[in-house]
């Protein structure tokens, strides 16, 4: 897929989420994370973001948060976990 942004084209594989095979979306990281564009699982009803809750350490019940599926094209498509606020 391309993705286009601030006039800057990137072209980015097509990637699936390995967790529920969705496709994932390119997300423009704020400029203060390192990132450009990454690729992010956005289904609520991953079983990665489902069960993420549990592996945020201190996490506090009312916080809502979880961790989505995410690649970043700048590292070589390398996954990692994108904190993520649930809603
Ligand atoms: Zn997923």
């Amino acid at each position: 897929m391309k993705h286009t942004y601030a006039g800057v084209t990137t072209e980015l594989e097509d990637r699936v989420c390995p967790h529920c095979n969705t496709p994932l979306e390119p997300w423009v990281a704020p400029p203060q994370s390192g990132w450009g564009v990454i690729l992010v699982c956005n289904n609520n009803d991953c079983p990665h973001y489902d069960g993420s809750d549990d592996d945020i350490t201190n996490k506090r019940d009312d916080s809502n948060l979880g961790c989505r599926y995410a690649e970043n094209p700048d590292n070589g498509y390398k996954p990692f976990n994108l904190l993520a606020v649930c809603r």
